[in-house]
């Protein structure tokens, strides 16, 4: 299978061959057409399996489709939420390689940094955001951040946010996150607690495991 049995617009296509990736991984073929219908998925794949690009590709595609009729300032339309500042920030820069060549905007914010730059990129508007628990509860107290929005919704490494104790952040995002969205659960390994998050907040998930 090659990127382009995959449905990726023009855009990405472009930029994913000149990142030099060939072909699509095992977890790439598997998520990206069910992330394009809008399925809520429960997927199971390690860090090096090429997970991040598995998320990444197919919502620039669903957000790419609705840009022509968009009007105004930039709403949060996807949010990407992870355990830790590193994650965070490779999240990030994969977003940013992948929409090189669309007029999607990306950002992170996680804490241990100073919050006023993040909230100066904030305030010019992003359609994507990634963050930590945290800072991103925190933004949004002071109504930096505004998730009435949001349609895409992952939940990165999920396993890891648990053990580090987020879930009540992780619910309260979700919460927060008020209109009916798409939920993408990834986690290496998937627990009991794993798995019952999943069941409380997903819709009839679809399952992938590599
Ligand atoms: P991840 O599992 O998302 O952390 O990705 C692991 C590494 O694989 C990253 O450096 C990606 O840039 C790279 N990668 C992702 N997808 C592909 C692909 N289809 N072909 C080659 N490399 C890839």
């Amino acid at each position: 299978m090659s990127f382009k049995d995959l449905q990726l617009n023009k855009s990405l296509l472009r930029a994913v061959a000149e990142a030099g990736y060939d072909n699509p991984t095992k977890v790439q073929e598997q998520t990206i057409p069910l992330v394009l219908e809008q399925k809520d998925l429960v997927v199971s794949a390690q860090t090096g399996t090429g997970k991040t690009a598995a998320f990444a590709l197919p919502i620039l595609q669903l957000l790419f489709n609705q840009q022509d009729s968009e009007k105004g300032g930039k709403k949060i339309k996807a949010l990407i939420v992870s355990p830790t500042r590193e994650l965070a920030i490779q999240i990030e820069n994969n977003f940013k390689t992948y929409s090189t060549y669309t007029n999607l905007r990306t950002t992170v914010v996680f804490g241990g940094a100073s919050i006023e730059p993040q909230k100066d990129i904030l305030k010019k508007g992003v359609d994507i955001l990634i963050a930590t628990p945290g800072r991103l509860l925190d933004l949004h107290k002071q109504d930096i951040v505004n998730l009435d929005f949001v349609e895409i919704l992952v939940l990165d490494e999920a396993d890891l946010m648990l053990d580090m104790g987020f879930i009540d952040d992780v619910r309260k995002i979700e919460r927060l996150c008020t209109r009916e969205k798409q939920i993408l659960l990834f986690s290496a390994t998937v627990p009991h607690k794993v798995e019952f998050l999943a069941n409380t907040i997903l819709k009839n998930p679809e399952r992938i495991e590599v």
